[in-house]
């Protein structure tokens, strides 16, 4: 599945707040938006009027794009999902991206970021329930075990995660077991329990004049 290869930081200076992306630089000073707190270009500096409703839609939705890591294309596609399924569709559709394995690997701490969940994903390093599993998108369903290959133990890459992930608090739906390298989802998602603040609203408001 393709996926957005340009730069990061870029994202989080045009929704003008953290989106975590990069992994352990995000938690430091090194962060672009410590530095350079605003819209990336030649204008991003100038005050721009105040935005229009349908900008305010559009701007949610990309955010939600860029955290996930998930193309225009596929978005729709879970959009389209979302709201087939009973229950309200905003939530629908943030519960959809937030079981996706390659967010769970993240969420779990065994990857700095969702690229590099990805990337452990599609290399056969991750395993659900003691089989391998390479496909990022995959559906997760609660209490389903995700780890680390045994053999894929020492990657440096998941021994840094770990290390850094020690470090910070989980969010309450997940359960993770470091020194197994292991963990599963314990609880539905909540929107509430995010560090980074999503308005599910504005995207359903934006799809349905579509
Ligand atoms: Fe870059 Fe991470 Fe900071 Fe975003 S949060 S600007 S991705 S370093």
């Amino acid at each position: 599945m393709a996926r957005y290869t340009g730069p990061k930081c870029k994202l989080c200076r045009r929704e003008g707040m953290k989106l975590f992306l990069k992994g352990e630089r995000c938690y430091g000073s090194s962060c672009a938006m410590e530095r350079r707190p605003h819209a990336p270009g030649q204008h991003g500096r100038r005050r721009g009027r105040k935005p229009s409703d349908y900008k305010l839609q559009l701007r949610e939705k990309q955010k939600v794009r860029s955290i996930y890591g998930v193309l225009e294309r596929q978005f729709r596609i879970y959009y389209a999902e979302a709201n087939r399924r009973s229950g309200p569709t905003g939530e629908n559709l943030f519960n959809l991206l937030e079981k996706r394995l390659d967010n769970v690997v993240y969420r779990l701490g065994l990857a700095p970021s969702r690229d590099a969940a990805r990337q452990l994903v599609r290399h056969k390093h991750v395993l659900v329930e003691g089989e391998v599993c390479d496909i990022p998108s995959a559906q997760l369903r609660l209490g389903q075990q995700v780890s680390i290959r045994p053999k894929s133990r020492n990657i440096p890459i998941v021994v840094d995660a770990v290390k850094a992930a020690g470090k910070r608090d989980r969010l309450p739906f997940v359960e993770a077991d470091d020194k197994k390298l292991e963990g599963r989802l314990i609880a539905e998602p909540q929107l509430t329990e995010l560090p980074v603040p999503i308005q599910e609203n504005l995207i359903v408001e934006l799809y349905s004049k579509v």
